[in-house]
């Protein structure tokens, strides 16, 4: 059990959803780090209305920079970590994977090992001995957080640094009296594709096709191995599809709502079949905090919209709440800008989420319904135009990601 004044450590707290969930714990009262690289993904103008919050601090750190992490860990002290930061774009993942491998893989280890590190001290402080942690144990990790970006620098122990074994496996360790939780948000894209109908469950066998979807994969595996290894106070969350206010405008809705405002044809990729299942970014947040204050250490909770739709129906939704809202000066709709493309490479074909665990076990279910929710974002997305405005005079112009392999 997390408290709710606690300190939390959030990664990748510029992003779409980091900004939204910082939003939320900030609002609920806990103190909030917010550690992100700023990648072009990354916008300190979505938590602007945080800054002046006392309970709300910014690092500019790269999760792969083990000394800057153990150093925010050593100034912080939290008591959880909700890891977001991840290179988070299929299209992107395929035009260069290795900033997938390196964000999404190595920067999880580093995180894993300075959040082991640190909980191993807590735990040492708070038993006023060094008693269930050797100094086997310690000299590896902080070995491990010399490591930067090569895979041949991972440390290897000798003997006599090896941790001494325990006799109680990781799982007996009182966790709960520690009160630290590493909270490992994650996709159910790791999941694969699934056909016509089934959903996924917290068992279904890990079957990624993206190198986005396998370094995701990658990082879940390494949480929870941390967890069954050394015992850290792990959760892992596979969510479905996000959409909702400050999502970059390279993702599906941003892009139709912003090429349907610019007039420019609104691209649908093959003929718009795939399926997904929709999540207002608010009630993912909700979902998060729900996990990491009453979420059970070890556990996977699935979270999802229970909101399924092919790709051609949400874009024709988002058309037509465009014509209410803020119709075409010519009267037309906006759906006659919509144009099919080409598919992307190993396009999963349909999504969805049995979020049954995480509604009977947390009581969590999503607010926003699939007419609500999409509303909602249409309308943030005309109110907020000097936020969108100021990303598309950058380097990125809305155009096609993803093909250059
Ligand atoms: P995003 O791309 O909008 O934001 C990612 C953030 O991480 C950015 O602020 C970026 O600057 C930061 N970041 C990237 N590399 C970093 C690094 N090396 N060090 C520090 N910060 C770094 O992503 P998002 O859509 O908000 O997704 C957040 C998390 O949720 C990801 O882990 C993603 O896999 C997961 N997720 C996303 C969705 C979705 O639909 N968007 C669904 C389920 C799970």
């Amino acid at each position: 059990m997390i408290l709710h004044n606690s300190r939390v450590l959030v990664t990748g707290g510029a992003g779409f959803i980091g900004s939204n969930l910082v939003r939320l714990l900030v609002r609920s009262g806990h103190e909030v780090l917010n550690i992100d690289k700023l990648t072009y993904a990354g916008n300190l103008a979505s938590v602007r209305d945080l800054e002046a919050a006392p309970n709300y601090r910014f690092l500019l750190a790269d999760i792969c920079d083990a000394s800057a992490i153990q150093a925010a860990f050593a100034d912080f002290r939290p008591d959880a970590v909700m890891h977001l930061a991840a290179e988070s774009h299929v299209d992107r993942s395929i035009d260069g994977p290795g900033t997938f491998i390196q964000t999404n893989i190595l920067g999880t280890y580093t995180m894993l090992q300075a959040a082991r590190e640190h909980w191993e001290a807590r735990a040492s402080e708070s038993s006023g001995s060094e008693a269930g942690v050797s100094e086997g144990e310690k000299g590896s990790a902080a070995c491990a957080l010399d490591f930067h970006t090569s895979f041949t620098a991972t440390p290897k122990l000798r003997n006599s640094e090896a941790p001494t074994p325990s006799t109680e496996t990781p799982k007996h360790r009182n966790t709960e009296t520690l009160a630290f939780r590493f909270l490992h948000v994650s996709t159910d894209e790791v999941y694969g594709s699934l056909g016509e109908t089934g959903k996924f469950t917290e068992s279904t066998a890990y079957s990624p096709h993206s190198p986005y979807s396998a370094s995701k994969a990658a990082s879940d595996h390494l949480a929870r191995a941390w967890h069954d290894t050394y015992g850290l106070p792990v959760l892992v969350t596979n969510c479905s599809n996000n959409y909702g206010p400050y999502q970059f405008p390279e993702k599906l809705i941003p892009v139709v709502i912003l090429k349907a405002l610019r007039g420019e044809p609104i691209p649908v990729y093959g003929a718009g079949a795939n399926i997904r299942d929709w999540l207002y970014v608010e009630d993912h947040a909700e979902a998060l905090l729900a996990v990491l204050e009453t979420g059970t250490v070890g556990e996977t909770y699935n979270i999802g919209g229970n909101n399924e739709l092919r790709n051609i129906d949400l874009v024709r939704r988002l058309c037509d709440i465009l014509d209410d809202l803020r119709p075409r000066p010519d009267g037309t709709p906006y759906s006659d800008q919509i144009t099919f493309v080409t598919d992307r490479p190993g396009h999963d074909l349909r999504y969805a989420i049995d979020a049954t665990k995480i509604k009977s076990d947390l009581g969590w279910q999503p607010k926003q319904d699939q007419q609500s929710g999409f509303q909602k974002t249409v309308q943030w997305y005309l109110d907020h135009e000097s936020w969108w405005q100021e990303i598309l005079s950058g380097e990125y112009q809305l155009e096609r990601l993803g093909r250059k392999c």
